[in-house]
């Protein structure tokens, strides 16, 4: 409802009228794709083998023997996979923060599309549960991205979009600036898993930077019985996971 009154109120939160007839980053004309011109779309792909637990591109030849980095089977993280579309390297340090800062929603219908294209669908979960926003927040900001992302990519994968599960019970300061382990103590205490009977889920944010909060979501998952936890993203950065 909120959502609703929003999307009246502020043009901020973007409509289709705003991008008919050019493509959102080259601006050249595309009447047949929305949003994106074909040859833009077809930019956001990247295809190449990645680690099945932290997404870091691997060597062509690595795949077929073992999935993982290096690093990965040394110390795995708790999660049991990670999908993402690619790298936070152009043009999607433009397009997310445009979803999340400057409320053009109607991003998130089209990262959903492009995420399906890349989930590998061979085990796919009971839900998708999108990483919440602390509802002082996404009232401030009208949404949650994750959220927006999740609906569409459960409309898309016919997997249904759980935003019960998880409740952000306390704010915490914005994450951009700090390191892994602030991070981590900055989310202690922040998350209650509600009572359920999963046992394979898919936690679904925007970007996975350090992996401080998809970690800590993991672990608290686990204990609540979910033996399964993957994490699917947009993009991760090339920072190292911790
Ligand atoms: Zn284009
Ligand atoms: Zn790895």
């Amino acid at each position: 409802m909120l959502k609703r009154l929003l999307a009246k109120a502020s043009p901020l939160l973007g409509s289709h009228a705003d991008w008919q007839g050019s493509c959102l980053l080259c601006h050249q004309s595309c009447d047949n794709e929305p949003l994106l011109c074909s040859w833009c779309r077809q930019a956001l792909h990247q295809s190449q083998p990645r680690c099945r637990l932290c997404a870091a591109p691997l060597p062509e030849y690595q795949e077929e023997c073992v999935p993982l980095c290096g690093r990965c089977q040394r110390r795995p993280p708790p999660w049991q996979r990670l999908q993402v579309i690619g790298d936070y390297q152009a043009p999607y340090p433009m397009l997310i923060p445009r979803l999340k800062y400057s409320g053009q929603i109607l991003l998130a219908p089209l990262l959903a599309r492009l995420l399906a294209d890349h989930l590998d669908g061979s085990d796919p979960p009971e839900a998708i549960i999108p990483v919440p926003l602390h509802w002082w927040r996404q009232w401030w900001r009208g949404f949650n991205q994750a959220e927006e992302i999740a609906q569409t990519l459960g409309k898309i994968t016919a997997i249904p979009c759980d935003t019960r599960l998880i409740n952000r019970i306390r704010a915490t300061p914005q994450q951009t600036k700090l390191t892994a382990g602030q991070r981590r103590r900055n989310l202690r205490g922040a998350f209650h898993i509600a009572p359920h009977q999963y046992h394979h889920v898919a936690l679904l944010d925007d970007v996975v930077t350090t992996g401080a909060t998809a970690g800590q979501l993991t672990r608290l998952l686990h204990e609540s019985g979910i033996t399964k936890v993957e994490v699917w993203a947009i993009c991760r950065t090339q920072r190292h996971l911790k």
